[in-house]
């Protein structure tokens, strides 16, 4: 359907079909299960049309924990120093066993990612790691996709104004709302249909890979020459997964990277970051490690090289990759031409790798493994789980099978 065939929509109406897109392709929420979000106030509007359609889809429940900037904020600035090693353990646990008994759960993204930008690097990093020890045995059940889950985006203008400082709060708050909606495909006619052509695109591309079974990928760029190697029998991923409990459910919109278990002691040489990450309300620039064996002996960042220690001291997996994931160039998102400042656009915007934890379910049968079987496999094991992305159009990446024959992937940025 060509575009002045489409019908134009209001603001609330493309909101409408965006929760829809989010329950019905994101999460495909059955009839019967209870659905656990979180949200921030900033994104009330949208977690309320969220929660209309889960229940018009049958959710029993729908229970929502929303967060608020301010009182966040209140916590940094009056509570007393052994705040900062506490988490509500509590909290982490009733996620858990809501996940254990089928709950469903959807993350609202839209956080300001300036917020702790003035805060004590120190604290934030002792908080980060209190929750990361705290919400671990149910993020397990996330990663391993026991439960059908997704993540969505909503524009608040915080978020807004950091990514557009140059526009009145107003237009600032709009071009994000169309940058999301685009995106999301909620532009096109059938938004719901129109996630079912790329969503199957991608897991072609996995699949070529998993016939591929190269065990190094090799990067070279500006200020990268990079190999990693990849874990033993590992698998690609890309779009959407079917969840331990049957459901089909895509976990991030949007979506476009396929992506990998890379081994943990495989990874020699350098890479630079291409764009700046934001990291749990703090900025960090310039990014540029090496790795020796897997392990990053040095790493320099032009800002925020405080907070990017702290990261890589949290335990000893911290120094080593999670994951590696291929997105071309010409991604929609890259070619927006925007600097989200949210992971969940610019991991999608960019070839990017992790450091910390890995996806159990990016090993051949990973989710029957014990973490010591996947170790051995040579996946990594740690309490974050961090993307930044390296990818750019001046990024070339070789596949080497196990034989040593170097195969061109990506020229430039974009699949050959
Ligand atoms: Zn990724
Ligand atoms: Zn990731």
């Amino acid at each position: 359907m060509s575009e002045n065939t489409l019908p134009s929509r209001t603001f609330a109406e493309k909101l409408d079909l965006l929760a829809e897109v989010a329950v019905k392709v994101g999460l495909g929420l059955k009839p019967g299960q209870e659905l656990l979000m979180t949200a921030s106030l900033d994104s009330l509007a949208l977690a309320r049309r969220i929660t209309e359609h889960a229940y018009r889809a049958g959710a029993a429940l729908v229970t929502t924990l929303y967060a608020d900037d301010e009182s966040t904020l209140a916590r940094y600035r009056h509570a007393p120093d052994a705040s900062f090693d506490h988490a509500a353990k509590w909290l982490y646990d009733g996620m858990g066993e809501a996940f254990k008994s089928g709950t469903a759960r959807l993350g609202i993204s839209g956080t300001n990612p300036a917020l702790l930008a003035n805060e004590d690097p120190d604290k934030v990093g002792r908080a980060n790691r209190a929750v990361s020890i705290a919400y671990r045995p149910a993020l397990e059940l996330i990663t391993r996709h026991a439960i059908n889950w997704t993540i969505v985006a909503s524009a608040t203008p915080a978020w807004a104004a950091a990514m557009f400082p140059e526009e009145t709060p107003e237009a600032a708050l709009a071009k994000l709302w169309d940058a999301i909606f685009f995106t999301s495909r909620i532009d096109a006619a059938d938004p719901v249909a129109a996630w079912k052509t790329p969503d199957a695109a991608l897991q072609q591309r996995a699949a070529m890979l998993n016939e591929k079974r190269y065990s190094i990928l090799q990067y070279k760029g500006p200020g990268t020459d990079l190999r990693i190697g990849l874990a033993d029998n590992h698998l690609w991923l890309g779009g959407g997964t079917t969840a331990g409990n049957g459901i089909y459910c895509i976990p991030n919109m949007p979506t476009e990277e396929i992506f990998t278990t890379p081994h943990k002691e495989r990874a020699d040489g350098v890479v630079t970051a291409s764009k700046p990450l934001s990291h749990q309300g703090t900025m960090i620039e310039g990014i540029q490690v090496r790795f020796e064996k897997g392990l990053i002996v040095e790493a320099r960042a032009t800002r925020g090289q405080q907070v990017l220690d702290k990261l890589l001291d949290t335990d000893e997996g911290a120094r080593r990759l999670g994951e590696v994931a291929l997105v071309p160039h010409s991604s929609p998102i890259s070619a927006s031409g925007l600097v989200y400042l949210n992971t969940l656009f610019d991991e999608n915007a960019a070839s990017h790798i992790a450091l910390g934890q890995a996806y159990s379910t990016c090993v051949r049968d990973g989710e029957k493994k014990t973490p010591e079987e996947l170790a051995a496999h040579g996946a990594n094991d740690s309490l974050i789980h961090v993307d930044w992305m390296i990818g750019s159009a001046e990024l070339d990446i070789d596949g080497i099978t196990a034989a040593g024959a170097v195969e061109p992937l990506m020229r430039k940025g974009e699949w050959v």
